[in-house]
């Protein structure tokens, strides 16, 4: 009979399907990232090959979501788990364990750490311990708000979408070298913009800015949060008051998300400015993709330091 002939060779072509997990071509992969400015990279770069959503609401502080059973569910049928890696999601581990999707682990092929090959800053070089409450054991963790770095995401994930869905591979480097010309004409205009800014200090609540400051020539030494992940208190909003009178500083930064009363007490005594920052795409409206939201941060900075 005619399926004694056919039907070894269904069931060899099945068992190869779910030994190696094919993707089928056909459906869009399915990307579940910890971050919307990780999504919005994927999107940018996907197109419709991609079915991608992200844990983490731009509207709180990342590194303490709560992610929802039905976060576990998107975690279960994902094809791919991109984040931040280094100690930024402290959910992480626990979400994966609880969806038990093993292609997601780290190091299988459905994972994508983009920590990875980026140059981290604040890489401690004794011993590590969160004794005091720190949650950047591993290095300051807020790399992608340097856009630099984000021409270093956007390569990881095209290379990853491809090594996933090979039959778009060439859609995913011709997007993700379209965009990656379109940042680069960007990081042009706002290290222009940054020159008239050049050389401040600023005060920020929590230690996230170092990358973005970097790239505008700007630094932050101290912090409202005494630790990063400790809020602020009275004995840090005080020496805080002496050292910004001292330096002639004129900026205070923080992320929307956080309380604003800290440094709205700070800036009343010291006369500076509270400057607000997104970490996360979505997390105002004017911040709809990854270069509106390096426009609006950059915008923030030159207004309140006095650029153009
Ligand atoms: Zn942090």
């Amino acid at each position: 009979m005619k399926y004694q002939r056919w039907l070894p060779n269904l069931l060899a072509a099945w068992f190869m399907m779910a030994a190696v997990n094919v993707h089928a071509a056909d459906k869009p992969l399915k990307v579940v990232t910890t971050l919307s400015t990780f999504a919005d990279l994927v999107k940018t770069i996907g197109g419709d090959h991609v079915d991608v959503s992200a844990i983490a609401s731009p509207k709180f502080n990342a590194h303490f979501i709560e992610p929802k059973p039905s976060d576990v569910v998107k975690v279960q049928r994902a094809d791919l788990f991109l984040h931040a890696g280094l100690d930024l999601e402290l959910w992480r581990g626990p979400l994966l364990d609880a969806a038990g999707n093993t292609r997601l682990f780290a190091g299988q092929p459905g994972e994508l750490d983009l920590s990875q090959g980026i140059p981290l800053l604040e890489v401690p070089t004794g011993a590590v311990s969160r004794s005091q409450g720190d949650i950047h054991i591993y290095g300051n963790p807020h790399y992608w708000v340097d856009p630099e770095n984000a021409i270093i995401m956007a390569k990881a994930i095209a290379a990853k979408l491809s090594a996933l869905d090979p039959d778009h591979a060439a859609a995913y480097d011709e997007r993700m070298r379209a965009w990656t010309r379109q940042l680069s004409q960007r990081i042009e205009v706002w290290r222009q913009a940054a020159r008239a800014i050049r050389g401040h200090e600023l005060v920020a609540y929590h230690n996230e800015w170092p990358y973005l400051l970097n790239f505008l020539g700007l630094h932050a030494e101290q912090f409202l949060e005494p630790k990063p992940g400790i809020p602020p208190t009275p004995k840090q909003v005080q020496f805080l008051e002496r050292y910004m009178k001292e330096r002639h500083i004129r900026g205070i930064i923080q992320s929307t998300y956080f309380p604003k009363d800290a440094a709205g007490t700070l800036a009343k005594r010291t006369g500076a400015t509270v400057v607000l920052l997104c970490q996360s795409v979505g997390e105002v409206p004017h911040a709809s993709d990854y270069i509106a939201m390096t426009d609006y941060n950059i915008q923030q900075l030159t207004h309140a330091l006095g650029g153009t």
